[in-house]
């Protein structure tokens, strides 16, 4: 009896079926909303199946949009359906290998060649990678994830060799790069040499909208959640928020994992459109807070003074945050803390960038006859909230 007490009362009714779907890494088998991005990579890839070299390719979309998970799934397919295809797949995440040498050591240890992982002449590096090319008489597809930061740290040198490799190498060899990139104008910064050698076939990955958002969520929820433990209209709410917010699938799923863990918590049975609501509250103060962390000194100043400002307004002491306010009482914050102010201008840029990260809207105010100005609307979080979280990196209020 009282075993069974205890076991019954252990096994209450749970609300996640398999945490793994709810989390970042997972990929699911369909990608619900990105029919078209895979149906062009598909294509391009198919020149393969003629033995033919397909062209480069690149992605661009904001993160979130599914650029990782396409290149997985569709590579994934023609190696699961191709197997005697004479083309080797290799995937390296430029976060990781960020300068030429560590993507060659990368490409070396895919054709099984073990070279050490620094200090050894680019050039040898090279040569080994291109000896063991010519040995495994395969083509290469080559993804490079987040090739923005391959970028930025060693410029477009590594893109303009490998993409030109192709010219020099016997008909039955040939390499195709699939740069993956989150910033849409990555083509477009590239050195001119790079630019006009390299020109692969574009696929674009806008935000997610609502209802793509929503079949996202509903995959997800089929899959990692148990029959009937959630409110349909949670799963609505939280795309709509996502989608206008930023369309950005890895932040709606994240939502929805913390929607049924305090769901779960609560030990409700059911995740209900309240536990939604609450779930976009948390992680969106938690991703605030991040954010004010990496802030330099003057921009948590300028924030600071913004949240004095505001909660005067709350009071009914002051009727505008316009930029002249802001800049008086951001001065009166340098002094207290001794540091030499910045210029009037350079504040006004630092508002414009606090206002890009989200933590502040401005717009602007016509008011009359004091003339036009740009004032501060909102902050991110509420005027104690922000006081909190800046008192605790050290701000003076
Ligand atoms: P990106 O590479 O563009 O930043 P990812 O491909 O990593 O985005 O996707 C982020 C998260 O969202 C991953 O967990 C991924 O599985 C999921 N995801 C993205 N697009 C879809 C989709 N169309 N269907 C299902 N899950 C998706
Ligand atoms: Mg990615």
């Amino acid at each position: 009896m009282m075993e069974e007490f205890i076991h019954s009362y252990r096994v209450k009714p749970l609300i996640i079926k398999d945490k793994r779907v709810l989390r970042d890494s997972y990929t699911p088998s369909s990608l619900p909303g990105r029919e078209e991005q895979i149906n062009r990579f598909h294509n391009i890839l198919s020149d393969l199946l003629v033995d033919s070299p397909p062209d480069h390719t690149s992605f661009t979309g904001k993160p979130g949009t599914g650029k990782t998970a396409v290149a997985k799934h569709v590579t994934g397919k023609y190696k699961k359906e191709y197997p005697d295809l004479r083309t080797k797949f290799i995937y390296i995440n430029c976060s990781q290998a960020n300068t030429a040498y560590r993507v060659m050591y990368q490409l070396n240890r895919a054709l099984q060649v073990l070279v050490p992982p620094s200090g050894y002449p680019y050039d040898v590096l090279y040569d080994k990678f291109m000896d063991a090319f010519y040995q495994l008489n395969k083509r290469l597809v080559v993804v490079l994830d987040e090739v923005d930061l391959l970028v930025r740290r060693d410029g477009g040198r590594l893109l303009y060799s490998l993409s030109r490799l192709n010219y020099d190498l016997p008909e039955e060899l040939s390499l195709t790069l699939v740069v993956i990139s989150n910033t849409a104008d990555f083509l477009e910064r590239l050195d001119p040499r790079t630019r006009s050698s390299f020109e692969p076939t574009r696929i674009i990955f806008p935000p997610y909208k609502q209802p793509q958002l929503y079949q996202i969520l509903h995959q997800r929820a089929e899959l990692g959640l148990k029959p009937g433990t959630w409110e349909d209209e949670a799963l609505h709410i939280i795309a709509a928020k996502v989608a206008q917010e930023s369309g950005d699938a890895r932040r709606a799923i994240d939502v929805l994992r913390m929607a049924a863990e305090l769901a779960e918590k609560e030990g409700a049975n059911k995740l209900t459109v309240e536990h939604a609501r609450q779930a976009l509250e948390t992680v969106n103060e938690e991703e605030i807070a991040i954010t004010v962390r990496t802030l330099p000194l003057h921009h948590r100043l300028i924030l600071a003074a913004i949240t004095d400002l505001m909660e005067m307004k709350e009071k009914q002491k002051v009727d505008r945050i316009s930029t002249g306010r802001i800049y008086r009482e951001y001065k009166g914050k340098a002094s207290k803390m001794m540091v030499p102010p910045l210029t009037m201008r350079r504040v006004s840029g630092i508002l414009r960038e606090l206002e890009a990260q989200g933590l502040i809207e401005i717009v602007m105010d016509y008011g009359g006859a004091r003339g036009n100005t740009k004032v501060v609307k909102a902050m991110a979080l509420s005027p104690s909230e922000m006081k909190k979280l800046l008192s605790s990196m050290g701000v003076v209020f």
